[in-house]
């Protein structure tokens, strides 16, 4: 997607010029007319994709195909108060972000023009945060993108191969072995996958098989809900400090019905950090080869991260016994 008129968009305001807070004076409007609220959802007003799109700059070829960018961007802020994050909210209000979530997903699902919304927030200037008030984004696409595609003709192969949904068989797998489970209740695991890219990676995804939010019961919300308060708390509390991170929500497209059977609602967490001072950067065989490198057994991760979630200081206790430092996997 090319979007060169974002080139300008506001840059790391500093907090008394937030446009995500609310309008406290007249004098001083803000995006939201508003001089309290609990969350807010509108358009990005620097959107990658737009209702009705201008015709694209360059012409259309067979080696070049191009297509006016149609869709939706919309910014859900998630509270009035400019350091509230879903890591300081309880589980009340992140249950009320978890409906907001569903109702995006309902609303912008149903329009023809859109066959996936998708759910994510960049936390953290190291993901490259432009507004450091607690707010995540939509984007509703007008074809499944790259990744959900790739992900949703595995699961149809392993359908065929073995007539199971793969995401019910890897949580299945998951709370049998446990060694990469971070957390867990009665509704969802958290757990750092086998093939984690990042070495903090999280995936969290319900133990039933539901296509999207919009398949989930009410204690089952207020249960992802109360599953990410623990994960956002272990994150904060591993290196002390918010953790950045990219949230990337997947649900069942939003076209034509097709992928129920293998869509299986997850969350996947993609922190930058290796250590608390280092980032993993996307080098030559990332970028140049699509063959991810990670320095880090899962194993080992999800043990810290597990401790982090139960209580801070087992971390430490974990890094005095060398825990963590375990042989390397192959
Ligand atoms: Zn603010
Ligand atoms: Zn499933
Ligand atoms: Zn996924």
């Amino acid at each position: 997607m090319f979007a060169s008129h974002r080139q300008d968009r506001t840059f790391l305001p500093p907090e008394e010029f937030c446009p995500l807070c609310p309008t406290r004076h007249p004098d001083a409007p803000t995006e939201i007319p508003f001089p309290a609220f609990d969350v807010v959802v509108f358009e990005n007003l620097f959107p990658s994709l737009v209702r009705e799109p201008p015709d694209p700059d360059v012409a259309d070829s067979e080696l070049y195909p191009v297509a006016p960018s149609s869709g939706v961007n919309e910014v859900i802020v998630y509270s009035d108060d400019h350091d509230l994050g879903m890591a300081q909210m309880d589980t009340p209000r992140i249950a009320r972000l978890v409906e907001v979530w569903a109702n995006r997903y309902a609303e912008l699902g149903a329009r023809d023009d859109v066959a996936y919304v998708f759910v994510f927030e960049n936390r953290g200037e190291a993901v490259g945060v432009t507004l450091h008030h607690p707010h995540g984004q939509i984007y509703a696409y007008p074809d499944i993108p790259p990744r959900p595609q790739r992900e949703l003709e595995t699961a149809l192969v392993h359908l065929q191969r073995h007539g199971t949904c793969v995401f019910c068989d890897v949580v299945a797998r998951e709370r049998a072995d446990g060694v990469r489970v971070v957390a867990e209740n009665d509704s969802f695991l958290a757990f750092v996958p086998f093939a984690a890219r990042y070495p903090y990676e999280i995936h969290v995804m319900s133990h039933r098989h539901a296509a999207s939010l919009l398949d989930l019961t009410d204690p089952e919300r207020l249960a992802l809900a109360d599953l990410l308060r623990m994960v956002m708390a272990g994150y904060d509390r591993l290196f002390g400090f918010p953790m950045p991170y990219v949230m990337s929500m997947h649900q069942a497209p939003t076209d034509d019905g097709q992928h129920q059977a293998v869509s299986h609602l997850h969350l996947e967490f993609t922190p930058p950090h290796r250590t608390e001072t280092k980032l993993k950067y996307l080098a030559g065989s990332e970028l140049g080869a699509g063959a991810f490198i990670n320095d880090t057994a899962p194993e080992d991760t999800a043990a810290r991260l597990r401790a982090a979630v139960l209580d801070g200081s087992l971390v430490d206790r974990l890094d005095e016994t060398g825990a963590g430092e375990g042989p390397s996997r192959p």
